[in-house]
């Protein structure tokens, strides 16, 4: 496996917060089609298992990391976080760094 040299943590705050921004909608979303959420977090994304990092893989597994603070992308190793079941990597959105580009 080949992570990609960590982040400091001023990028990796900046890097969640677009990942966040991202989520965001989708959570308001299912929050006013009135699903139900746990912490925020509509209850069918955890059904789903699905995350997304901040890189924009989209992933069906994560890796608990305590130096690396937490949820890690199994692919780069940069922080990840619970997405939405029809989430793709393919999609555009946070990551852009030739994800989803003319795919
Ligand atoms: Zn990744």
């Amino acid at each position: 496996m080949t992570w990609q040299p960590e982040l400091t943590p001023a990028e990796a705050m900046s890097r969640i917060a677009e990942l966040n921004a991202y989520l965001d909608p989708h959570k308001a979303a299912a929050a006013e089609r009135g699903e139900s959420t746990w912490m925020g977090i509509p209850d069918r994304w955890y059904d789903a298992l699905r995350w997304r990092c901040v890189s924009g893989h989209v992933t069906r597994g994560i890796i608990k990391s305590e130096e690396r603070g937490g949820d890690v992308c199994p692919a780069c190793g940069l922080p990840a976080r619970l997405t939405f079941p029809e989430d793709t990597s393919a999609q555009a959105g946070v990551g852009s760094e030739g994800q989803g580009e003319g795919a």
